[in-house]
């Protein structure tokens, strides 16, 4: 049932019901998918949230046990790495994994690519389904792990998942992300493939370049709609911040 639908749904319900002013609508008369996209849209804005609806009533209580709940909740409240020992968090983190929830593959990805030498295969691999499954952090870490690769092929595909990002104007909102859930990863030398060569060939004289050259600070993402300007001299300036990210120089 949509959203709309359900709402429609309620509002009848509530004119069938109503025999004073102050009469409502028992949340035990609601149906239980209605109760699940309520309780998995509060759990996706973060996890504090689901905990506080939890304690509501039993029906939302009942609610948050479902798989849907489970996918959708935020895992914001949690490092990417836990450094110490926390069962509940290591159980609840497990159960969410189990249930296909996007961020938990998305996290599996990071850990992987960026854990061991040996895990970069599978890691991008693991980032690259959470993306098409429409992550977007995932989408703009596979994005610039892509652009920062020799292979002109990889680059490409970067361009693609960068290009998504920048029409939906979220592409400052995802680095900003990425990097608050990076603070708890341990940046080890070499975890980051530097490519030397820019993206724009005609840099020294790229009109688009030279424009936004010493003032190109986006604060939000509205900053970024400027189309009209150099899209290599864009992405260049990108793989800057990405490359701080992890102290590559
Ligand atoms: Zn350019």
């Amino acid at each position: 049932m949509t959203y709309s639908r359900l709402l429609k749904w309620a509002r009848t319900k509530r004119r069938s019901t109503r025999k004073g002013p102050n009469s409502t609508v028992s949340l035990k008369s609601l149906p239980k998918d209605l109760l699940v996209k309520v309780v998995a849209t509060v759990a996706s804005h973060s996890f504090t949230n689901l905990l506080a609806i939890k304690q509501c009533c039993k029906e939302f209580l009942d609610a948050t046990e479902d798989r849907y709940v489970l996918q959708s909740v935020s895992l914001d409240a949690f490092p990417l790495i836990q450094w110490l020992p926390n069962n509940k968090a290591s159980f609840f983190l497990n159960r969410c994994r189990e249930n296909e929830n996007v961020e938990s593959l998305y996290r599996e990805g990071l850990r992987k690519y960026f854990g061991n030498a040996n895990g970069k295969i599978d890691g991008l691999c693991i980032m690259n389904k959470a993306a098409q499954k429409g992550h977007n952090e995932a989408k703009y870490v596979c994005g610039m792990i892509s652009l920062c690769s020799g292979d002109d092929e990889l680059r490409k595909q970067g361009l693609e998942y960068m290009r998504f990002l920048r029409k939906s104007k979220c592409v400052v909102r995802c680095r900003k992300k990425v990097k608050q859930l990076l603070v708890s990863l341990w940046k080890k030398p070499r975890m980051l493939n530097h490519n030397l060569s820019p993206l724009c060939k005609f840099k020294s004289t790229c009109k688009g370049w030279r424009v936004k050259t010493g003032r190109w600070v986006l604060l939000d993402d509205d900053d970024d709609d400027d189309l009209g300007l150099c899209e290599h001299c864009r992405w260049d300036h990108e793989l800057k911040l990405f490359y701080h990210l992890f102290n590559v120089h």
